[in-house]
């Protein structure tokens, strides 16, 4: 049976999120990370945008960029200035090969591509069970750890990516 001190379920937008800041932060490099995920996310399943003010930490992997905006119909066109903000895109694969090529240089942090069929809580941990082959059984202690969001170095009024549609 093996042991890690935190396990995402699923390896999506959220998860790996949260495991970039967690390496940012330096302040997790004692603990053990498994990331488990049915998909390889080696594909790109979607794009993601948002809005940005200034540049932040996703510039490396922004694919498109927009400063302004054409509001139109038969009759009426407007361009509209965004300054001072941005419209960003986002390949779903661009993002998960940046983090995981963060990810890979960690040693703490395991990637396992399986899918979760079930998972059981108890007072202080977890066990997730993997339903193809290998470790039957992983406990979790996450529910123990329970770090504070600014332990991840995310101001606590401001979530790191908003989400716009
Ligand atoms: C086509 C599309 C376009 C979008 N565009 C935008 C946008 O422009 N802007 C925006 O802000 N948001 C957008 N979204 C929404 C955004 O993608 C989601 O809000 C975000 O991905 C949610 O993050 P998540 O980590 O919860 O889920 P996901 O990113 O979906 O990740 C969930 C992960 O869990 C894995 N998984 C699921 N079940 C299991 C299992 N049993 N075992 C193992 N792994 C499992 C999946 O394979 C997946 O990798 C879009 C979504 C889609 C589908």
């Amino acid at each position: 049976m093996k042991h890690y001190n935190y396990i995402f379920a699923g390896s999506g937008l959220s998860a790996l999120m949260t495991v970039y800041k967690i390496v940012q932060s330096g302040k997790f490099s004692d603990k053990s990370i498994l990331l488990l995920d049915e998909n390889s996310k080696k594909s790109n399943d979607r794009t993601w945008c948002f809005w940005s003010e200034k540049n932040e930490n996703w510039e490396p992997i922004i694919n498109k960029k927009w400063n302004s905006a054409l509001f139109a119909n038969q009759d009426f066109k407007i361009d509209i200035n965004l300054n001072p903000y941005k419209y960003n895109q986002i390949r779903g694969l661009d993002f998960y090969n940046f983090v995981f090529d963060v990810i890979s240089k960690q040693e703490n942090i395991t990637f396992v591509n399986q899918k979760v069929i079930d998972y059981e809580e108890s007072e202080n941990q977890a066990q997730t069970y993997e339903g193809i082959d290998g470790i039957k059984t992983i406990m979790n202690d996450m529910i123990e750890e329970g770090a504070p969001i600014s332990a991840f170095g995310i101001p606590q009024e401001m979530p790191d990516l908003l989400q716009h549609f």
